[in-house]
């Protein structure tokens, strides 16, 4: 777990479909474990934003595209989802995230296929997940809108996001499973952070 520099290299790999809470838990766990964190969705979103040819935007993806205010609704969510199935705009995100992964002090990713094609070494991989509808209820109260609609387009993207032929949404083999349908976030937080104490008992925090 030592890197080139002598600090400290560990990653968590978190996958999941939209809204089952993995970016609440990436988040928490970066902040008690000191890591660092990428929200790979946003990666996507981006590049469907930018407009135009997405393999261009994919491989000319810069910060400031990655801090627009408007990545996070519903409709960029969905945009992101038709980007993220052609295998050329995988492949020019592919080395950005591998190289985050490593980052001294050690990194949490979330996104589709973390565990199964980004970081398929991960020192620890968790599929979060629950079911449509709860997810659909999560996002529709962030977002608002019309609450069947908004399920509608959750079914929609799961379905495209695992159906696509490159990276397709799915659980690592090795993956620690954490559904959160009836768990409250802190639950949720404290299983992800069990296994990542588990892993890493020095970085413990007391
Ligand atoms: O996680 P988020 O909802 O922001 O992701 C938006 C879309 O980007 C997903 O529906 C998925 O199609 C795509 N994505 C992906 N691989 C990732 C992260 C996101 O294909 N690692």
């Amino acid at each position: 777990m030592q890197g080139l520099t002598g600090q400290m290299e560990f990653t968590v790999a978190i996958d999941g479909p939209a809204a089952s809470g993995k970016g609440t838990i990436a988040r928490a766990l970066a902040d008690r474990f000191g890591f660092a964190y990428l929200d790979t969705g946003l990666l996507y979103r981006a590049v469907a934003a930018k407009g135009g040819d997405p393999v261009q935007a994919a491989l000319g993806l810069t910060a400031d595209d990655l801090a627009r205010d408007d990545l996070r609704s519903l409709a960029a969510g969905q945009s992101a989802s038709r980007v993220a199935a052609i295998p050329q705009v995988r492949a020019a995100l592919t080395a950005f995230q591998r190289h985050f992964a490593r980052s001294a002090g050690g990194a949490v990713l979330d996104g589709r296929d973390i565990g199964t094609v980004i970081c398929p070494m991960a020192e620890v991989k968790l599929y979060v997940t629950s079911s449509a509808e709860v997810r659909a209820e999560r996002r529709w109260r962030e977002l608002g809108g019309d609450l069947g609609q908004v399920l509608a387009e959750v079914r929609e993207r799961d379905a495209r996001d695992m159906g696509r032929a490159d990276a397709p949404l799915r659980p690592a083999d090795d993956a620690i499973v954490i559904d959160t349908t009836d768990l409250t976030i802190e639950q949720a937080v404290a299983m992800a952070a069990a296994a990542v104490t588990a892993r890493f008992p020095e970085r413990t925090i007391p």
